[in-house]
């Protein structure tokens, strides 16, 4: 991106493309803080904008954050920064058409506006061809951006008009480092809500909680006490996972991490996500053959999609416990 900024090479649509949590948003909200900077200095007056959206003799700063524009940007309320969203699950025609309306007209107060459309692969067909229609005739001074988690989310009619910049996940260590200084969770902590984060810096806030790893505990207590010989037991384990939907899937994630560590555990200590319970690991994994695990892995695919798909929530609990512990 900075390097679009020093070329001066900004396409009019760019595909910001990554998992949720990589600072998609981020980076085009801080764009469009970049191309309409008010504040002093810095100031990179080489664009090139016949390549661009640019308007002629336009000059981009970074941005200084403090401004007036900055700040319009920064609290969502710039009349020339806007932001589509899903409604529901889809991005319809309507806001599209919407859309093309406002960029009919000139931009309010703003040197370049900036349309951002999250989540673009919601848009259903007519909306993704109304959505064409504007890339191949690009409103004036207006850049569109685009976020979505893969290119091909995209019908390609709309992802080959777009300057496509991939976001990469998040480091373990960088999750880690921002969890610790901005939320204040202890550094053992953070690196493990980082390592289950699979590098979604969103992703480890949501899920950063004392709460998780006190569930995350009893989740695997419970499993590696459990016997085949004792059905009864074993049915109230399922029982209590079994109780919400969501919950469930969130157990079984943690249960993932858990045979995913022990496997990881024989060959690389220090490669493990539950950094904490490596003492426990220790015993575990002596249990288990590698063949058995790869096979508690395949049982727990299994109902992961069958929840997903709505199953029903007590019998697959109840199959899952009991093959996990026979296997
Ligand atoms: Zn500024």
């Amino acid at each position: 991106m900075t390097a679009f900024i020093r070329k001066g090479t900004i396409p009019h649509a760019l595909l910001f493309t990554g998992i949720e949590g990589v600072g998609k948003k981020t980076a085009a909200r801080m764009f469009a803080m970049a191309c309409n900077c008010q504040g002093e200095g810095r100031e990179q007056p080489h664009l090139n904008s016949g390549q661009t959206g640019l308007p002629d003799n336009h000059k981009i700063s970074e941005p200084c954050g403090i401004c007036r524009s900055c700040r319009k940007i920064l609290s969502n309320s710039h009349p020339d920064v806007i932001h589509i969203r899903p409604s529901g699950y889809s991005i319809r025609i309507s806001q599209i058409r919407d859309l093309c309306g406002i960029l009919s007209l000139k931009p309010y107060e703003a040197k370049v506006r900036v349309v951002i459309i999250s989540d673009a692969q919601a848009m259903n067909v007519a909306a993704g061809n109304a959505l064409l229609k504007m890339l191949e005739e690009p409103p004036d001074r207006t850049i569109l951006i685009l976020t979505a988690a893969e290119k091909t989310d995209l019908i390609s009619t709309v992802s080959s008009r777009c300057q496509n910049i991939k976001f990469n996940p998040v480091s373990r260590g960088k999750i880690a480092q921002i969890l610790s200084e901005k939320k204040g969770v202890n550094p053992v902590d953070a690196d493990i809500f980082a390592g289950m984060s699979n590098g979604s810096l969103s992703g480890a806030y949501n899920i950063s909680s004392s709460k998780l790893l006190r569930k995350r505990d009893w989740l695997i207590g419970e499993l590696e006490s459990l016997s085949i010989n004792d059905t009864g037991r074993c049915l109230a384990f399922a029982e209590r996972l079994s109780k919400d939907k969501d919950d469930f899937l969130d157990s079984i994630e943690a249960i993932d991490i858990w045979y995913r560590d022990l496997a990881v555990f024989r060959h690389s200590s220090d490669k493990v996500i539950f950094i904490d319970l490596s003492d426990k690991m220790r015993i575990s994994c002596k249990k288990y053959s590698e063949q058995s695990i790869i096979s508690k892995f395949e049982e727990i695919q299994t109902a992961r999609k069958a929840i997903r798909a709505n199953g029903n929530l007590r019998l697959t609990a109840e199959s899952l416990v009991l093959k996990l512990v026979q296997i």
